[in-house]
């Protein structure tokens, strides 16, 4: 197949073709330009889109929020998502966002084979003491512990992971939660869950904030717990306003500089606090996640 060929599919693809989910382009592309799309993208799972009711025993909500990365890595993970790993799919790599039992459980990371685990050094004992519970609870083998540092950042194959601070509290006075900036071939991917807006230590790290030139992301994943502007979370969680409004002005200042058609993605949802036509009241280009939704992102 020539380059050419590649190049007349993704100008054909505007509307957000890739943007779509990817078993569409498993179902219809031809082997070559698969293997280009896998290549020069940036692919995410949704194995989690909700906040910490989780999928509940009436099976009625969304399960916790955790993502799958190129089929490679896993950002949290709990017990809800062990049916979202797609069979063939091995992850060995997991980071944790921070220490809520909504994203950490050490015993389903061991339950599906996780060896290296990154989080925030500052609950780096935590973590440890409840891993190594786990583990000998569990009869497994205690992964290695990395500490992450903000701005410092993580390579696992071809993805670079750069950890930030997120503005969450948890139960550990010193813990810093975390958000990601996720990049592969040009792809600059914003993962913001949990956090009230984002931080502007972290907005100005990834070169979003008014000091920069040019644009900092060109994706989006932020997370939006309540559909309610006035709901009491707002100093640790956004609500959708807090999204639209961060997208907005990221938009318009050119400094979230997504392909045409591409989406920003809301997850941490809580089925009580949203209502159940949610995407239907959401303004372009926002889009509610769905357990199990892949998305695959490309530069501009
Ligand atoms: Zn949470
Ligand atoms: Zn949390």
């Amino acid at each position: 197949m020539a380059i050419m060929d590649r190049r007349t599919f993704f100008g054909i693809s505007a509307a957000g073709a890739l943007a779509a989910a990817s078993t569409t382009l498993e179902g219809k592309v031809p082997e070559a330009i698969k293997d280009f799309v896998k290549d020069k993208s940036l692919k995410i799972k949704f194995m989690g889109t909700g906040s910490a009711g989780g999928i509940g025993k009436n099976g009625l909500g969304r399960r916790h929020s955790s993502i799958l990365v190129n089929d490679d890595f896993i950002i949290d993970f709990t017990d809800d998502s062990l049916d979202m790993i797609p069979a063939g799919v091995h992850p060995e790599t997991i980071f944790y966002t921070h220490s809520h039992k909504d994203h950490f459980q050490p015993s389903a990371a061991l339950k599906i084979g996780i060896k290296k685990v990154y989080l925030s050094h500052s609950w780096y004992d935590i973590a440890v003491k409840a891993f190594r519970q786990a583990a000998t609870e569990a009869g497994a083998a205690m992964p290695e512990i990395i500490p992450t540092y903000f701005g410092m950042d993580v390579k696992v194959g071809d993805v670079t992971v750069t950890p930030l601070l997120a503005n969450h509290p948890t139960d550990y006075i010193y813990e810093e939660a975390q958000i990601y900036l996720i990049e592969k071939d040009g792809v600059r991917l914003l993962y913001a869950t949990d956090t009230s807006g984002i931080p502007g230590k972290s907005a100005r790290h990834i070169g979003i904030d008014k000091h920069r030139e040019g644009y900092g992301i060109n994706a989006l994943i932020m997370e939006a717990t309540s559909s309610d502007p006035d709901d009491f979370r707002l100093y640790c969680h956004s609500s959708t306003d807090i999204v639209e409004k961060t997208v907005r002005v990221l938009l318009k200042t050119d400094r979230l500089h997504m392909p045409e058609g591409q989406k920003v993605y809301i997850t941490h949802m809580s089925r009580k606090l949203h209502p159940k036509n949610i995407n239907e009241t959401l303004p372009e280009p926002l889009r509610a996640a769905e357990d199990g939704l892949e998305v695959i992102f490309r530069a501009p």
